[in-house]
């Protein structure tokens, strides 16, 4: 087991767990070959390494400074470090995090009935009966993190539970290798629920906007600066599900539940929700948003007429899917009527109902609704769990990589060779490369999102360095609006923590309606600096005969008999077939996979790849 020194750093009340969880943990990682691992617990350090410190704030915050400090000396020196310590303060945590640098921040959480429950000394009781002072989580305050990277329930999970979800963090997050995948496949029921519920209570704060950006928004900030976060923390689910019944109430779409998940994660930042008229108007006409950030897509939650008037009246509208499981809360602020015609023609450039998003606007109502939201629940993702990161995770990870350039890859398409040449060519002079593939809903006749997955995990496994290479999905749905397009999903990917992002030619365009190059050109009319990603544009690539190898218009000067170039509906055709495609323009895994989804004849299905 190869080891690099990073801090875990456990934060929570006392008699939460943390003493329990961290030699657990120390007993699991010997297990996988750790040698060098040092636990600073709280108790222990304070009979020597903080003798006669008191209880103050001022002595707090020393005692934390110094066990930091002695980490981040550990860390730097190959050992893992595992502190486990009260830190009430939300301050000193960040500061000890920007010291240590590689610092795995875990929130070890119980409820105040279970502590006073776990608590054979009385403590909690004596505090609570106002008989001590400077009493951590009752006479004294404890400061939850805003952001921690793992949170512990320790009121429903036992600690092996809490341990295995705990190394599985570590191995998300780059800190362990994934040697022993076998763990999480056993325990894939258990995690399921804990990884969203680790996103949910992940959201002390709910008023993202004023929050400070979090510790570390390297190597690129988020756009707009701060990463939002409109995942409803605990105590305000609580007061939404108690008054649900008073709330008007609207169904949405899977579709628009994606532009939920995207916002509620920061991936749409700086949205905090569905856009105002102002905005609305600013983005159509000027590509911004009013405050001038870059910005080309209005996200919009479209209604009927009949239903914006008897919504009119409420300022708060609860938002749910078919089934229930999901459920967010949309803080009304405006309704204003949208002009399709206008809106279609200045962002998508046509107004053709045979193009796949206009088609999709136009069957949606003529009204939007404006607001915040806030999530009470996404329910569980039914696919694609483990590699549904959200912005936060991505960086996280990118940061424990240690990468300062990553170049994104977006598409909705299963991936022939000239697109792994044209990642491999990026990932020749950047540090990482994010896959990230669209998932939400796209149009019936494209590759469905789990094939697509599948093609890559093959593709990964036999042609892609696993250490420079995060695969990941992207539960947006396809607009095709070409151009306009291409800048929204660059901004996504910034918020992601890229800093490249490879732009082809026709990105996010459908038939002709497009330029070739248009996806491209549009980058130039936004200033250096407007957006923090930069587009790496690549031509038409194929595979040359003559060259021997994949080539681009660019580098190949062979004419087009010698170059192996197939149409989508010719791949198709191939694969519904059984013919064979050349091995120089797709891998035999991925054309396996592909032969394996058209000969099921699932094709012909309308299918939205949300699966
Ligand atoms: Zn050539």
């Amino acid at each position: 087991m190869r080891q690099n020194g990073f801090t875990i750093w456990f934060t929570g009340l006392s008699g939460a767990g943390k003493s329990t969880i961290s030699d657990r943990l120390v007993y699991k990682l010997s297990e996988r070959g750790a040698t060098r691992i040092e636990v600073l617990d709280g108790d222990v350090v304070r009979t020597n390494l903080s003798e006669g410190l008191g209880f103050s704030r001022e002595d707090r915050d020393k005692n934390i400074l110094r066990i930091g400090f002695v980490c981040e000396l550990l860390s730097r020196n190959g050992v893992i470090a595992i502190a486990a310590a009260i830190s009430p303060y939300r301050e000193i945590r960040d500061k000890v995090r920007s010291l240590v640098g590689d610092f795995v921040e875990v929130y070890v959480k119980a409820s105040m009935d279970t502590l006073v429950r776990r608590d054979v000394k009385g403590l909690y009781k004596k505090a609570l009966a106002g008989e001590l002072k400077n009493f951590t989580g009752v006479s004294d305050p404890y400061e939850p993190p805003l952001h921690p990277e793992v949170v512990l329930e320790t009121d429903s999970e036992d600690s092996e539970t809490s341990v295995n979800k705990l190394l599985s963090a570590l191995e998300r997050l780059g800190y362990l290798s994934r040697e022993s995948l076998s763990l999480e496949k056993e325990d894939d029921e258990k995690m399921a629920g804990p990884l969203r519920s680790e996103a949910r209570t992940r959201t002390d704060n709910r008023y993202s906007r004023d929050s400070k950006p979090a510790a570390d928004l390297t190597p690129v900030p988020p756009h707009g600066g701060v990463l939002v976060n409109k995942f409803l923390a605990e105590s305000g689910q609580n007061a939404v599900l108690d008054r649900i019944e008073s709330f008007k109430s609207l169904t949405l779409s899977e579709r628009e539940w994606s532009d939920i998940e995207l916002i509620a994660t920061g991936a749409y930042s700086p949205l905090t929700g569905f856009v105002g008229e102002l905005d609305y108007r600013s983005i159509i006409e000027n590509g911004r948003l009013s405050n001038g950030l870059a910005w080309t897509i209005p996200i919009l939650l479209l209604v009927e007429g009949e239903e914006a008037k008897s919504l009119a009246a409420s300022n708060e509208l609860i938002l749910r899917d078919n089934d229930g499981k999901k459920l967010a809360l949309l803080h009304l602020t405006g309704i204003y009527k949208v002009d399709k015609e206008e809106l279609t023609k200045r962002v998508w450039q046509t107004t053709d109902r045979n193009h796949p998003g206009v088609k999709d606007l136009f069957d949606e109502g003529n009204f939007a609704l404006a607001g915040d939201i806030d999530v009470v629940r996404l329910g569980k993702c039914s696919n694609f769990r483990e590699f549904r990161l959200t912005p936060l995770e991505t960086r996280t990870y990118f940061k424990a990589k240690g990468w300062k350039t990553i170049a994104a890859f977006q598409t909705r398409n299963p991936v022939h060779r000239a697109h792994e040449y044209l990642q491999k060519v990026a990932l020749e002079s950047v540090d990482g490369l994010f896959l990230h593939p669209l998932v939400g809903e796209t149009k019936g006749d494209d590759i469905p999102a789990a094939v697509r997955m599948e093609c890559y995990m093959a593709l990964l496994k036999n042609y892609y360095p696993a250490d420079r290479v995060l695969l990941s999905v992207m539960p947006a749905a396809m607009r095709y609006a070409g151009p306009k397009e291409a800048i929204h999903h660059a901004i996504i990917r910034q918020n992601y923590g890229c800093t490249h992002f490879i732009v082809g030619r026709d990105h996010a365009g459908v038939g002709n309606y497009y330029g070739t190059y248009d996806a491209q050109k549009i980058f130039d009319g936004y200033d250096s600096g407007e957006l923090r990603i930069l587009p790496l544009k690549f031509e038409h690539t194929f595979y040359c005969r003559r060259c021997d190898g994949m080539a681009s218009e660019k580098t190949c000067p062979h004419s087009q008999d010698e170059r192996i170039i197939l149409s989508g509906s010719k791949v198709r055709d191939r694969l519904r077939d059984g013919d064979e495609l050349p091995k120089e323009f797709s891998r035999p895994e991925v054309v396996e996979i592909l032969r394996q989804h058209y000969s099921h004849a699932r094709v012909s299905s309308t299918h939205t790849g949300w699966i």
